[in-house]
């Protein structure tokens, strides 16, 4: 496999989102913080106090030092409580902090995966068609891990290493000017690699985290496919496909630690190589009599604790720029625009649903395959329970007839109209209720054989269930399983036959008890006994509603009130078996050809 670099790493994409200035990206945030203004205020109200107690320690120590030294005996005891007091007053604060910030971050973070979670969920199948599921969970994991990391501790101690920087600076000029002066004189000699390496970093943190995105989703992808894999004996080239995509995430990662390393070593180096000649200078001037030892050991605390600051916030600064990057993702994930939409003012159908559908000269073309239109000007009127087969060679757009009614995809040209209500007009959510759906490939859930069914309507009694099951031709089977209606059905149902999921999958649609029936039905052929299980069992369900059916099979076909044929998007012929057969067209040779199979098992 060419190793080129993984699709949301487009040398593109990452450098237009470097160049957005990254620190805005946090921004994005506060939406997420506003509801939590005063455990905010209190965090900040922790950290100030810390810090303030922390920038009051050198003082005592100078005093202790100068007083010692003139012998000023009595004051000595006092000021030693005064230190335990200060002890205690960092202790509570600290902890106090900590308990606050940490809550926030993890309080955060949770508002932000549901919102995430919530947004993906509504889009349509065009979206997943761009990005792929491993990247939308690395979002949802990995990148909301980063950002609770920085809400949860980084900003803090970024926060708390400012105040301490900005009120050490103070304090040093006031102990010291001329001292002060000759440190700040050393700021750019450290400012200066802080810059550079910071910016390398930020690049090789991204791309670090682009090629840990890529190998999990094409993890995801493997894995989800494992039986395919198997079977076809690929489990070397998927090794060692996953093995260099994880292996090129390592080495990126070598180059960020590199990179750190190397920009920790220059700051402290710097740093400290500038603080012991100010301190040479300082123990210059207390030999001349300029200076007392209490006030430069209090300079010199002040100093380190500043210089501490800046190394520390130069080591968080990192990590506050992966959390940027990961709060784009998020966000773009978040204000990601769908291809469909539900209306400002949504129209409700009229009581009861009768289930007419009409198709008004449709034109699709799917946006991932442009200039392929998959529906040529389809117009169909279909009445409320009518069963009707859709047939036609593979690709002829069958199931994007039922893509459509589900309004999966917006047509760019024509309607469909739901009795009579143009389907843009309604909520989605609103309309899909009244239809029931059996896919072609039936999911399973890896829960129980009851809620398994029970998905199709979540308030139905376990009566309910059981009569569903029982007319989907799913009870027998299910009842000989060994905990009954409770046996786990396992991921996706590898447990069960194909002709098993199947009638679960119309267990499922007959609870749904909606007035619209969509069945893409198998195309892989099932036993005779499942077959005929799988016939009954649609059979029931299409009773009373109206049924549309991709249909592969003879005896599902003659069933049909009315057979639509389908070629390249268009419909050819519309008519009842005989009368189809009796025409000779296209619908004549696919009986022939493809229906013989089905007509031996029937
Ligand atoms: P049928 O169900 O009759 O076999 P489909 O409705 O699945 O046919 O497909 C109609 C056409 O649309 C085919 O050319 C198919 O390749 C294409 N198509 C189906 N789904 C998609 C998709 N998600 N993105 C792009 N093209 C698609």
């Amino acid at each position: 496999m060419a190793r080129t670099a993984p699709a949301s790493a487009a040398p593109g994409a990452s450098e237009e989102r470097e160049t957005s200035r990254n620190m805005r990206g946090l921004n994005a945030l506060w939406p997420f913080l506003k509801p939590y203004r005063g455990l905010l205020l209190a965090s900040l109200c922790a950290l100030v106090l810390t810090a303030g107690v922390s920038l009051t320690l050198p003082l005592a120590v100078r005093r202790v030092v100068d007083n010692f030294r003139t012998g000023a005996d009595a004051l000595l005891d006092q000021y030693f409580l005064a230190a335990l007091g200060i002890a205690a007053l960092l202790a509570l604060g600290t902890g106090l902090r900590y308990a606050l910030v940490t809550r926030l971050g993890e309080r955060v973070v949770s508002d932000i995966r549901k919102a995430v979670f919530d947004r993906v969920l509504g889009m349509s199948p065009a979206f997943f068609e761009n990005i792929m599921t491993g990247e939308v969970l690395s979002r949802i994991t990995t990148d909301t891990t980063l950002i609770q990391s920085v809400l949860g501790s980084s900003a803090s101690i970024a926060l708390r290493n400012m105040l301490i920087f900005l009120g050490g600076l103070v304090l040093m000029l006031l102990t010291s000017v001329k001292l002060t002066g000759l440190v700040l004189l050393l700021v750019p000699a450290v400012i200066v690699p802080i810059m550079t390496l910071g910016r390398r970093l930020r690049r090789i943190s991204r791309e670090n985290q682009d090629w840990i995105a890529a190998s999990s989703g094409n993890a995801g992808e493997t894995l989800g496919a494992v039986q395919t894999v198997q079977a076809f004996t690929h489990e070397a080239q998927s090794r060692a496909g996953f093995a260099e995509m994880t292996e090129t995430a390592y080495q990126v990662s070598l180059r960020r630690i590199t990179t750190r390393a190397l920009m920790t070593v220059i700051i402290i180096f710097l740093v400290f190589t500038g603080v012991v000649g100010v301190l040479w200078i300082g123990a210059n001037d207390v030999r001349g009599g300029a200076m007392s030892e209490g006030t430069l050991i209090q300079f010199v605390i002040y100093s380190v604790m500043v210089a501490g600051s800046v190394a520390a916030l130069s080591e968080i600064w990192g990590e506050l720029q992966r959390a940027a990057g990961a709060t784009e993702r998020l966000v773009e994930l978040l204000n990601a625009t769908d291809t469909v939409h539900d209306p400002e003012v949504a129209k409700t159908l009229a009581q009861p649903v009768r289930g007419a559908i009409r198709f008004d000269d449709v034109h699709f073309t799917y946006p991932a395959r442009p200039g392929m239109p998959a529906l040529d000007g389809v117009t169909l009127d279909i009445a409320p329970g009518e069963t009707v087969a859709f047939v036609g060679p593979s690709g002829a757009g069958k199931t994007t007839v039922i893509q459509m009614i589900l309004r999966f995809y917006a047509p760019q040209r024509g309607r469909i109209l739901f009795d009579g209500v143009p389907l843009e007009d309604m909520d989605r959510a609103a309309f899909r209720r009244h239809l029931a759906l059996v896919p072609q490939d039936p999911v399973i859930f890896a829960a129980s054989a009851r809620d398994n069914i029970r998905f199709g309507r979540p308030d139905a009694s376990d009566a309910e269930v059981e009569a569903a099951a029982r007319a989907a031709a799913a009870h027998d089977f299910i009842a000989a399983l060994p905990e009954g209606y409770d046996a786990w059905l396992g991921e996706r149902g590898v447990m069960l036959s194909g002709g098993q999921k199947q009638r679960i999958a119309i267990a499922r649609a007959i609870l749904r008890d909606a007035p619209v029936l969509l069945l893409d039905e198998a195309t892989s052929a099932l036993d005779a006994e499942s077959e005929g299980a799988v016939q009954r069992a649609v059979e029931m369900l299409s009773q009373g509603r109206t049924t549309l059916i991709v249909a592969h099979r003879l005896a599902t076909v003659k069933k049909a009130d009315r057979i639509v044929v389908m070629e390249a998007g268009r419909i050819v012929a519309v008519g009842s078996h005989d009368a189809l057969v009796a025409e000779g067209g296209l619908y004549a040779r696919l009986a022939r050809m493809q229906f013989t199979d089905g007509a031996t098992a029937a």
